[in-house]
């Protein structure tokens, strides 16, 4: 196990944001993560277990361990009638296992093309995109936890995936690292096209047949003309939730707000988060080097030197905006450090 100390993190962020780590340490298999968790001088440090760095916010230099996990492999471990069942290292790249399971016909994740980030991070948020999240295809994981290094499995259930969130977001943030993910994919595919701009874009690529293939390639599509790339502008996609409120919380903002942007959720109303922000007049503002997209109002941006603080002072901003006008309370989706 290679420890580095004092690493810039500038790179391995979707923001760009300058902050280095206290100690650096990368794990590309299980008997480097025994050998960090039975590591006694990293017991009492602060832990960030860092993917992609595509969903993270750096307040601040780390003061602790950054534990980058890189397990490779993606292995058919079983086939059946109906399912492919594929185990997947947490440091795989996701759109890379996508462009797989596309290229060999294993169908349920076209949807999910394009989203940065590292396999082991999936779990975390119940990644979604175009009517399908994680948690469709979600066989089982392994983690280890880190203070005991006990190896554990984690069925669907005790995932508790909800919209943008499961368990590792709440009780276990932290205490385990996530080390494979094994997904179920489809023989016959359920084409999902009726989410956001799809169809559409289908048409304008003049395809006959619909398949998997052409269905990431419309999502790609649809993600590049529309959302900016972290190479190119520093961001980590969507700040904050969208919203779920109560029926009757919604009829009465639709009365007051006849164009509110809604979605139909399990629990009550989801409101886009963006026209919340878009109505406090914030799309396209920015405070120093810190802004908030100006075709997007719920992807705020690293526009030069950025410390995390100003990102996250903005977003503090936007959220008292949001609360003074409407009474609602956006909760970050991007994971603050
Ligand atoms: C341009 C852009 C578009 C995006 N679009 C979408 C989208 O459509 N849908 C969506 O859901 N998300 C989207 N995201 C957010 C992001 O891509 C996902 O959340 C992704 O899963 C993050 O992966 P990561 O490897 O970069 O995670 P990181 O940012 O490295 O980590 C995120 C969190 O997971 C934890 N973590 C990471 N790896 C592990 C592990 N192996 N074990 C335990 N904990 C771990 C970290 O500690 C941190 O809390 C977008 C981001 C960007 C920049």
């Amino acid at each position: 196990m290679r420890v580095q100390e004092n690493v810039s993190l500038k790179r391995l962020n979707s923001f760009g944001i300058d902050a280095s780590a206290r100690y650096f340490v990368e794990v590309a298999d299980q008997e480097e993560v025994a050998a960090f968790v039975s590591e006694p001088h990293f017991a009492d440090q602060p832990l960030l277990i860092l993917g992609g760095g595509s969903n993270l916010l750096l307040r601040h230099n780390f003061e602790g361990v950054v534990l980058k996990v890189g397990f490779s492999g993606i292995e058919l471990l079983l086939e059946d009638n109906d399912h492919y069942y594929l185990e997947v290292g947490a440091g795989e790249n996701w759109h890379g296992l996508v462009m797989h399971c596309v290229a060999n016909g294993y169908a349920g994740i076209e949807n999910l093309s394009l989203i940065p980030g590292n396999v082991g991070a999936a779990p975390m948020q119940n990644i979604g995109a175009y009517g399908v999240e994680l948690q469709d295809v979600f066989e089982k994981l392994e983690a280890t936890e880190i203070r005991s290094g006990e190896y554990r499995e984690f069925s669907i259930d005790e995932c508790q995936f909800r919209y943008r969130d499961s368990v590792f977001k709440n009780e276990l943030q932290g205490k385990y690292v996530i080390t494979s993910v094994t997904l179920r994919l489809s023989k016959s595919a359920q084409l999902n096209t009726s989410y956001g701009a799809i169809e559409e874009e289908l048409e304008a690529m003049n395809i006959g047949e619909v398949d998997i293939n052409s269905i990431s390639q419309a999502v790609i599509n649809i993600r590049n003309s529309k959302l900016p790339d972290p190479d190119v502008l520093g961001n980590a996609g969507s700040f904050f939730k969208n919203p779920i409120i109560s029926e009757e919380e919604f009829l009465q903002l639709r009365s007051e707000y006849s164009d509110v942007v809604s979605y139909p959720a399990d629990t009550g109303v989801k409101i886009a988060a963006g026209w919340l922000i878009d109505q406090c007049g914030w799309k396209g503002k920015r405070i120093g080097n810190a802004g908030v997209h100006e075709n997007h109002a719920l992807v705020l941006a690293n526009y030069g030197n950025a410390t995390g603080d100003e990102i996250y002072k903005l977003s503090e901003e936007i959220l008292n905006s949001v609360r003074t006008k409407f009474k609602i309370t956006l909760e970050r989706e991007v994971n603050v450090v």
